[in-house]
């Protein structure tokens, strides 16, 4: 199952201009299986996502793209609609954890946005490191993978689009099929995925 991690509607990101009935369409017609809403500290986005991909075969799952101190995450978890800014990554990860969720670093080493960079290195608690970013150049890409490497930690895919361009670009393969935000938690805890490049 091919799913893209990291996408910004225009309802739940001031900086992204996805329209969310083209989202679906564009996701439709790239054969992806499903996709994440993961906009910026909010989770607006998330139910007319769903409602619209029900009516076309699309699975949207919800997440939540948390700027922490440190640096920006995302996270799959129950209460995400709770999660209030500012907040340091340490508290965001028990936070996290209490909830059996998952945390998940974001384009790491990207500049000029906050990211958790060699940090990386020094924070224990992280389910997976996003390795493919559609925003990361090729050399930021790599230094969050060879992070993964190092830290024995699974790499994720996500296109983090903002437009309807992007979506897709990166995306993460799963070897099972899943229907709930419940059984993608699972899947991501399993570390049985690959990121791949997807367009
Ligand atoms: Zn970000
Ligand atoms: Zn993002």
């Amino acid at each position: 199952m091919i799913i893209d991690l990291h996408i910004h509607t225009l309802i739940g990101s001031h900086c992204s201009i996805i329209e969310i009935r083209d989202l679906i369409i564009q996701v439709k017609r790239l054969k992806l299986d499903g996709i994440c809403i993961t906009d910026h500290n909010n989770t607006a986005g998330i139910w007319p996502t769903k409602k619209l991909g029900e009516e076309e075969g699309i699975k949207v799952f919800g997440g939540i793209e948390v700027r922490t101190r440190e640096g920006d995450v995302i996270v799959f978890s129950k209460d995400i609609d709770t999660i209030k800014v500012p907040v340091g990554i340490v508290d965001l990860i028990s936070w996290v954890q209490e909830r059996e969720g998952v945390i998940i670093p974001v384009h790491p080493f990207r500049r000029g946005v906050p990211s958790l960079d060699n940090r990386l290195y020094e924070i224990p608690g992280f389910d997976a490191i996003e390795i493919l970013n559609g925003n990361c150049t090729q050399e930021m890409n790599i230094l969050a993978w060879l992070a993964s490497l190092k830290l024995k930690i699974p790499g994720t895919g996500g296109s983090d689009a903002h437009t309807l361009k992007q979506v897709g670009k990166y995306a993460t393969m799963f070897d099972v099929q899943i229907e709930t935000e419940e059984e993608l938690i699972k899947a991501i805890k399993s570390g049985n995925y690959q990121a791949v490049r997807w367009t």
